[in-house]
């Protein structure tokens, strides 16, 4: 029997955590279907020698919900040896949806999580109302990686309440009506529910997105409709505007676990953000508390600080006063000219005194880049290296003599591709350590898709890679590998991924574990209709199978499209 494609002298670190060793993989149909020395002529070899094979990487928390439908590929995931993503985070989804409401939905996605609602309008052939419909659609459309879904509650709440479901709570006949939608979409193959309680994601007037209305004990019902089943994760976009808000949010949520028993799932994340806000180990003895009674819970982690990304070609902190405005009005060459003149150059910098104060609201990417307050100088980095070690602005205007602000201008007018981040939460590399080496913690949470001009965090695995196993070796790579393959294919119950094991779906990454790195973002036009967005992509990723076929090589796709739509245990099986 012939091999479609036969990987050579690899080293294969198969996701478990099991050591490394040296052997042949054979792929045929799809799937893995042989480990070893082996013999069997191939379609296709790669010489894998000196390189590391591995389970394709799986990331459970992105927003590709909309970009699925223009960009084939899944970047920047993509990029980052990345073969299965989940879609539908936070609440946020484009289904179920009626048809006179897309653009009204499509302009809350826009508020939240920065995706263009031009882009979303242009780029997107909607013809679905229901999930089961959207899933058909995914399940149609050509893509290079594989697609998971939740059913979003802001989407369900908005198509069963119609207007109300921003402003009231839901009557018992909503309720019937979301429970029986959840109920629909999980025996169709949703991975599950998503929902948030976070501050940071409000509609386009800034009033709280329609999951933030409902109370606790819809969301009892909601999930209690997954929990009748016995199928499906809840995912829940956690409420960390202050300490005590925390603290009252996650105690009502270990009822959700305890009464329901289904996985659930937030962020764990550190901040100096907010009021008063707890440590992340007060989060994970949380959880470890749930787990001991009875619950089942995880947290996600990110593996490095989730930043708002500034930059001359999408936002500056300074955009929205006046004399800023009108140069950034400009094009490019232009701004550069006028930021280049000494006498408007300090009209800018003294209009930086008008700046809101900063105050202890919680700001997210989308506040931070639309709704600025006075720059903190000190954390604030230009992204010289993705190395983790950058010295902020306030060091660089000390050591220059200089403004910040004049810092800032200098480096944007040497480099019109430099970008600068402000942390947002996960500032220190210390507590992002600490949250990741938790046993109950998984490495997975890029949020791919959204905030596409405000954050970038799709080079999650890249990071991990570089950064934490080879820079500063506090993961071995078997370990760093089992987090981002099995550790989140056994959380999400998918079958058959997450393992070089024969008899599982080929999903494999094969990689210089000396050279794998991400590169840095930069800004591009590449949305449907030229909206902006920021890329990153990444070096030492020789080849990503996906499926059985080489959909990636050395960062270049191939045009392969086998991926797949990941559905739950329920999709398929008739109705008792
Ligand atoms: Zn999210």
């Amino acid at each position: 029997m012939g091999l479609d494609i036969l990987i050579r002298n690899g080293t294969v670190v198969d996701g478990s955590g099991m050591l490394r060793y040296r052997a042949d993989v054979g792929v045929q149909g799809g799937r893995i279907v042989e480990i070893g020395r082996i013999r069997a002529p191939a379609e296709r070899t790669i010489d894998a020698d000196g390189l590391i094979v591995a389970p394709g990487f799986i990331d459970g928390h992105t927003h590709m919900d909309a970009q699925v439908a223009w960009d084939p590929l899944g970047s920047c995931s993509c990029w980052h040896g990345v073969t299965s993503v989940v879609m539908g985070n936070c609440g946020f989804a484009l289904a179920p949806c009626e048809a006179q409401d897309r653009e009204w939905f499509a302009r809350c996605l826009t508020a939240v999580e920065d995706i263009p609602t031009e882009a979303m309008m242009a780029g997107i052939d909607w013809t679905w109302e229901t999930f089961p419909e959207y899933l058909a659609t995914v399940e149609r459309l050509p893509k290079a990686i594989n697609y998971g879904m939740y059913i979003g509650h802001s989407a369900l709440r908005m198509y069963a309440m119609g207007r109300r479901g921003v402003e009231e709570q839901a009557n018992e006949d909503d309720l019937r009506r979301m429970a029986h939608a959840v109920e629909e979409a999980v025996r169709a193959g949703a991975m599950g529910l998503s929902t948030s309680r976070a501050t940071t994601h409000i509609t386009p007037d800034g009033s709280p997105v329609a999951s933030r209305i409902a109370d606790w004990e819809e969301i009892d019902r909601l999930v209690g409709a997954m929990a009748a089943l016995d199928a499906g994760v809840f995912q829940i976009g956690p409420d960390i505007s202050s300490g005590e808000a925390q603290r009252v949010f996650l105690e009502r949520l270990r009822r959700v676990a305890l009464e329901n028993g289904r996985p659930i799932m937030f962020g764990v994340l550190a901040t100096r953000q907010g009021v008063d806000p707890n440590p992340w180990h007060y989060q994970t003895h949380y959880i470890d508390d749930t787990m001991a009674a009875g619950g089942r819970m995880y947290g996600q982690a990110t593996t490095r600080s989730i930043n708002a990304v500034f930059s001359l070609k999408s936002y500056l902190p300074f955009d929205t006063l006046p004399g800023w405005r009108t140069i950034r009005a400009f094009p490019l060459e232009e701004q550069k000219r006028h930021l280049a003149d000494p006498e408007v150059r300090r009209r800018l910098v003294a209009e930086e005194a008008e700046m809101k104060p900063r105050d202890s609201v919680l700001q997210g990417g989308g506040a931070a880049t639309t709704d600025p307050r006075m720059p903190d100088y000190d954390n604030l980095y230009p992204m010289l290296g993705v190395d983790w070690d950058d010295p902020t602005v306030a060091q660089l205007a000390q050591a220059g003599d200089k403004h910040p602000i004049e810092i800032i201008i200098d480096l944007a007018l040497e480099n019109e591709n430099q970008v600068f981040v402000q942390p947002l939460v996960n500032e220190s590399p210390n507590d992002v350590l600490g949250i990741l080496k938790h046993r109950r913690t998984l490495a997975t949470f890029s949020d791919s898709g959204a905030h596409v001009c405000q954050e970038m965090g799709s080079s999650l695995q890249t990071h991990l890679l570089s950064y934490w196993v080879r820079n500063k070796q506090q993961f071995t790579l078997e370990e760093a590998i089992r987090m981002l393959t099995f550790d989140n294919a056994s959380a999400w119950e998918l079958p058959d991924r997450g393992l070089v094991r024969a008899g599982y779906m080929a999903d494999l990454v094969v990689f210089d574990q000396q050279r794998i790195k991400p590169r840095l973002p930069t800004i591009e036009q590449d949305l449907p209709g030229g909206a902006r967005r920021l890329v990153q992509k990444a070096d030492g990723i020789a080849a990503t199978i996906i499926n059985g076929a080489v959909a990636f090589e050395n960062g270049e796709a191939t045009g392969n499209f086998a991926g797949q739509v990941l559905k739950g245990p329920l999709a398929g099986r008739q109705k008792p």
